[in-house]
């Protein structure tokens, strides 16, 4: 069920037992997961059903290293910046895991397996 915050008292509660923030591939997945094992979930979404990305955006983000230019790749919008995605759906590979020299950063805890 989809529900516009803008349209409850402000003294609502909704309640549930798991409170995503945002609807995101990362929440969304995180949700449904949730959802299907039967549990009460409530996403909360920053944005509307329209693309919304923009400088004065009610959210904000501080950058943590290299900058991304968060307006113009992140959609404050309900499913976040899947909605702009080039329709790439591909697994991880076993070297995305691996530490590699050339790749700083690169190196996972775990493995793809
Ligand atoms: C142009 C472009 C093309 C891409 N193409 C692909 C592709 O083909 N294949 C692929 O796998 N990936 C692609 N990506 C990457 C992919 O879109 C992202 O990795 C993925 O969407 C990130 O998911 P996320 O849930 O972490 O964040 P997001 O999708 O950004 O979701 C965050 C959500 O949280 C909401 N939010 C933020 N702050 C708040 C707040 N304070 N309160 C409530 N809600 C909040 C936002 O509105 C948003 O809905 C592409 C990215 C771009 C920019």
């Amino acid at each position: 069920m989809l529900i516009d915050a803008r349209s409850l008292d402000r003294q609502s509660v909704l309640k549930a037992r798991y409170c995503v923030i945002g609807s995101g591939m990362g929440g969304a997945a995180v949700a449904q997961k949730l959802a299907a094992a039967g549990q009460d979930v409530l996403i909360v979404e920053a944005g509307g059903l329209d693309l919304g990305f923009s400088e004065d955006a009610s959210v904000s983000a501080d950058h943590v290293g290299r900058s991304f230019n968060m307006p113009a790749t992140r959609c404050i919008e309900l499913g976040g910046t899947s909605n702009q995605w080039h329709g790439i759906c591909a697994p991880l590979d076993e070297v995305d895991f691996e530490a590699r020299p050339w790749v700083k950063g690169s190196g996972w805890p775990i493995a793809a397996s």
